[in-house]
C-alpha cells in the first residue's frame, strides 16, 4: 500500500499565540488536501488557539518537544499527558536545534520516542549529519547510530506508525537544499536500517520525511522520490508559501 505523505511545519519559536491564530487562518485554504497529512508543530503556549483555529480543517496540531517523564519537579518541561488531554498526536523528537541547544542525546530522544508510544503520540524522530560528517563520508554510518537508538525497545508495529524526519544539519535555516538524490540516498538508507532492525512489512510502514530548507520550488522533486514520504519544513512553514509546498 502506498504511504500518505506527511507535510509538517516546524514553526520553532516563532508566533505568539495570536500570531498562530492569524497565520493559520490564512494558511487553512491553502493548505486544504486530502492527500497529505497536514501537520503544524507549534510552540507549547500556540497549541490550545492553535487547535482552536485549525477546528473543522484538515490541519493537525503538533508539539515540538516533549519531556520523557510523567509529571513531577521537571521546571519548564510539557509532559505527554498534557499534550494528550489537549488532542495532540505529533511531537517532534530529537531536532538538531534541542541536541545542539539543549544537550538532548540519542538516550533523550530513545526515552521520548518511547514515552511518545506509551501515550498514543506519534514521534517525528529527527536525525542528520552535520556538515563535516558529510565530508568525512560518515553520514550513513552516523545516521545509522541515531536511528538505532532512537528505536531501542520501540515494537516493531509502534515503529510502522513513526515518522522520521532526515534533517541534513548543514540544510537547516540555511537555504542550502540538499539535492533530491542526496535526500533520497539517506532516506533509502533510513528505510533499510529500519528492515534490518524489523523487517520489510515495518520498513514498507514508516514514513521518512526530508527537512531542510524545503521550498515552493524544491519540494515536488524531492517529494516524488522513493523512499522520501513528504517534509519536515521551518520557515517556509510560516509563510503562504507552505500551501505550495503542501499541493506541491
Ligand atoms: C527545521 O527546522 O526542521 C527545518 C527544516 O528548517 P528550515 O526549513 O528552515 O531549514
Amino acid at each position: 500500500m502506498a504511504r500518505k505523505k506527511i507535510i509538517a511545519g516546524n514553526w520553532k519559536m516563532n508566533m505568539t499565540p495570536s500570531e498562530a491564530v492569524e497565520l493559520i487562518n490564512t494558511l487553512k485554504p491553502l493548505v486544504a488536501t486530502e492527500k497529505a497529512d497536514v501537520v503544524f508543530c507549534v510552540p507549547a503556549i500556540d497549541i490550545i488557539p492553535a487547535m482552536e483555529a485549525a477546528k473543522g480543517s484538515n490541519i493537525q496540531i503538533g508539539a515540538e518537544n516533549m519531556y520523557f517523564e510523567e509529571k513531577g519537579a521537571y521546571t519548564g518541561e510539557i509532559s505527554p499527558a498534557m499534550l494528550t488531554d489537549v488532542g495532540v498526536k505529533y511531537v517532534i523528537i530529537g531536532h538538531s536545534e534541542r541536541r545542539e541547544y539543549f544537550a538532548e542525546t540519542d538516550e533523550t530522544v530513545n526515552k521520548k520516542v518511547l514515552k511518545a508510544f506509551e501515550h498514543g503520540i506519534t514521534p517525528i524522530v529527527c536525525c542528520g549529519e552535520t556538515l563535516t560528517q558529510r565530508e568525512q563520508g560518515v553520514t550513513i554510518d552516523f545516521i545509522r547510530q541515531q536511528i538505532k537508538i532512537a528505536f531501542l525497545n520501540v515494537t516493531a508495529d509502534q515503529a510502522k506508525t513513526a515518522v522520521i524526519a532526515y534533517e541534513p544539519i548543514w540544510a537547516i535555516g540555511t537555504g542550502k537544499t540538499a539535492t533530491s538524490d542526496q535526500a533520497q540516498e539517506v532516506c533509502s538508507a533510513i528505510r533499510a536500517c529500519i528492515r534490518e532492525i524489523y523487517d520489510e512489512a515495518t520498513a514498507e510502514a514508516i514514513r521518512i520525511q526530508y527537512g531542510g530548507s524545503v521550498n515552493a520550488s524544491t519540494a515536488a522533486e524531492l517529494f516524488a522520490k522513493p523512499d522520501i514520504d513528504g517534509g519536515l519544513v521551518g520557515g517556509a512553514a510560516l509563510k503562504p508559501d507552505f500551501g505550495k509546498i503542501v499541493n506541491y
